[in-house]
């Protein structure tokens, strides 16, 4: 079985971020698994999603059709969602435009129904929707060093769901395209069983939603692939949520020094909470970042994470890395078709370089016990939280982020 379902991925899907058609999946069909117990379940639901319909224009507030879910998959009420950068990329076209589309991958809600195969979730289940799976099965799945699922990897130019290559949102029969195996800018919403997470129902989803995408992708981009030794010197490239949450990671694994790199000179001052010790304005010099950062640090820093998807800023976190043993590791969204050049004497001199999704995280393995750490007050998720808005306001939180106002919104779907 999973040859078959590796010989049908491997014809249409090549990296993380790719284009893709789709196939049909079998693999998490069982038998004899209780379907779904809900009022609604098996019914067409009528709600409130935000449709963008064009590239950089409002979202919209549509009566939106949502489909049961079908095989290995899960119907949730969205009760929190908030904007990503990788959201606005989308938005504003510089990711693959596909729209009409319901945007939004990070969220929180509760399970409606489920559909025929689904075992490990169950109506009234408190879940993260993650908009990278893990199938359990396959090699990355079965890896301890990947969580590049073959089924389920992230993959943003995939529109529809995997099990018939059909939209479940639809207004007036026309389809409604999904968005980063997630869609959670609706009231409710129907993902892959193997792209939700289910965790403590007793952790505020409205603080929690934040975990299933950015503030994971940093701690992860730190802990995982970083590893930033104690008492090193760490450089940060963007001060948004992810780059933050990156600059926490690095101050729990004891670095003692965390260079903040940004644009936006107002974002200094709050990133001193998340452990950065200083910061360098790009804009503010008249050489480039990676030679002001190499001066400051007497030869360059042990690590750099970059969170700007800016490919300038993705040259100078590699080239600001010591050589010997610095290595730096990409996380920033890039525009469709961009590309970078660098010396390839900057990896002779042996710097590292590395990028990650998800924090390197696998979402169900590992997402319940980032939740257990922020109810034992191990881990703080509040201060990442700078806005709230209810979903009508959504297009506020848009604003937000594009201003560079804040770091995470909260969007409540209740108000
Ligand atoms: P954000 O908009 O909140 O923050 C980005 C920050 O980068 C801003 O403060 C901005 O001023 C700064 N910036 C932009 N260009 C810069 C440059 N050239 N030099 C220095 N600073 C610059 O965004 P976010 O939500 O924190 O996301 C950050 C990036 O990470 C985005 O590209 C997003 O798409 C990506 N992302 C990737 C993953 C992943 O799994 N790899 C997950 C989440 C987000
Ligand atoms: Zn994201
Ligand atoms: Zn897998």
């Amino acid at each position: 079985m999973y040859q078959l379902i590796q010989r049908l991925r491997s014809c249409v899907l090549s990296g993380p971020f790719s284009h893709s058609k789709t196939y049909r999946n079998i693999r998490f069909i069982q038998s004899g698994v209780e379907a779904t117990t809900s009022s609604t379940a098996g019914r067409v639901i009528p709600c409130k999603a935000a449709v963008a319909w064009k590239a950089g224009k409002p979202l919209k507030i549509e009566t939106v059709e949502v489909a049961p879910p079908q095989v290995n998959e899960v119907r949730i009420k969205v009760k929190y969602t908030s904007v990503c950068h990788t959201d606005l990329y989308f938005w504003n076209g510089k990711g693959q435009p596909a729209f009409p589309r319901i945007l939004g991958h990070e969220g929180a809600g509760i399970v409606e129904s489920v559909g025929e195969g689904v075992s490990d979730l169950k109506v009234g289940d408190h879940v993260l929707p993650v908009f990278t799976g893990e199938c359990g099965e396959c090699p990355h799945c079965k890896s301890e060093e990947s969580n590049m699922c073959d089924l389920l990897k992230v993959n943003p130019g995939m529109t529809v769901m995997l099990n018939d290559g059909k939209s479940r949102f639809s207004i007036n029969s026309i389809p409604i395209n999904h968005f980063m195996n997630t869609s959670t800018f609706t009231e409710y919403t129907v993902v892959h069983s193997g792209c939700v997470v289910k965790i403590n129902p007793q952790a505020p989803l409205d603080k929690v939603c934040i975990l299933s995408c950015g503030i994971t992708t940093g701690l992860g981009a730190a802990l995982n692939v970083a590893k930033p030794k104690k008492c090193s010197s760490v450089a940060v490239f963007g001060l948004g949520a992810v780059g933050l949450a990156a600059a926490e990671g690095a101050r729990i694994a004891g670095a003692s020094r965390i260079i903040g790199v940004d644009m936006n000179a107002k974002k200094y001052e709050g990133a001193k909470k998340f452990g950065v010790t200083e910061f360098v304005n790009p804009k503010e010099h008249d050489k480039p970042v990676q030679q002001v950062i190499a001066e400051i640090t007497n030869g360059g820093v042990d690590r750099s994470i970059e969170c700007t998807g800016d490919v300038n800023a993705m040259v100078s976190a590699f080239e600001c890395v010591r050589e010997g043993w610095g290595v730096a590791v990409l996380c920033g969204v890039p525009s469709t078709g961009t590309f970078f050049q660098t010396s390839p004497f900057n990896m002779i001199n042996e710097r590292t370089l590395k990028g990650t999704a998800f924090g390197n995280y696998k979402p169900k393995t590992d997402l319940p016990s980032l939740v257990d750490m922020y109810m034992s007050k191990k881990l703080e998720l509040d201060k990442f939280i700078s806005h709230r808005v209810p979903f009508s306001d959504i297009n506020k939180a848009f604003d937000y982020m594009v201003k560079g106002d804040g770091i995470r919104c909260i969007i409540s779907m209740e108000d």
